[in-house]
């Protein structure tokens, strides 16, 4: 029975469909959510609404961003001859958290999963390539996860990218095995940086 009426429910519902959010956290949540002030509430649902309608892909590097190009790709600041390759906006957020990395970066979408039906076409691995064709890159560093489909990802890169003459190295271990490099901490990030090996 729903006790709380429609929209109630109907928010409950919503909130507990989002990751790691269960039916009692949603619950809790959308009781917050009704007791704020309405003009809180506004700036909630709005920042939801435009986030989702003005964010695309950076024409370069395919991070998220809300320009054409995003900042990283724009800034004069930043070596344009290193290219980190990473599987998420997320990690590349976790490497900018660091704040020791100087090049720029580029964004797959995912890993190569056999197991889930992902190939090499639904990674932004094409983009790359051509990528690599357009601009003058000395080296790329491959900081995919160290799970199976990070390794098996990173490896056929390399193959990829050898013939090119392109320099490509790997993030060191020191990244746990089957780490999410978003969860590690930035000591751990730079020194799998530092020690990073030729492919
Ligand atoms: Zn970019």
């Amino acid at each position: 029975m729903d006790i709380y009426g429609g929209q109630v429910g109907k928010l409950i519902e919503e909130l507990s469909s989002l990751p790691g959010i269960g039916g009692k956290t949603a619950q809790r949540l959308a009781f917050h959510i009704i007791n704020m002030p309405e003009d809180r509430v506004n700036n909630l649902s709005s920042a939801i609404v435009n986030a989702k309608t003005n964010i695309k892909y950076c024409k370069t590097c395919y991070t998220i961003t809300d320009r054409e190009e995003c900042p990283i790709c724009s800034s004069q600041k930043r070596d344009h001859k290193l290219i980190m390759v990473v599987e998420s906006p997320r990690d590349l957020a976790a490497y900018e958290r660091c704040g020791q990395y100087q090049g720029v970066y580029h964004v797959l979408h995912g890993v190569m999963n056999p197991a889930l039906g992902m190939g090499p076409n639904d990674i932004k691995l094409k983009e790359l390539i051509l990528r690599l064709e357009a601009d003058d890159v000395e080296e790329i560093i491959i900081a995919t996860n160290s799970s199976v489909e990070g390794e098996a990802t990173a490896m056929y890169i390399s193959k990829l990218v050898k013939p090119s003459g392109i320099k490509t190295t790997r993030i060191a271990s020191g990244v746990p095995v089957g780490g999410d490099l978003e969860c590690i901490d930035e000591v751990t990030l730079l020194r799998a940086l530092e020690g990073r090996i030729d492919l």
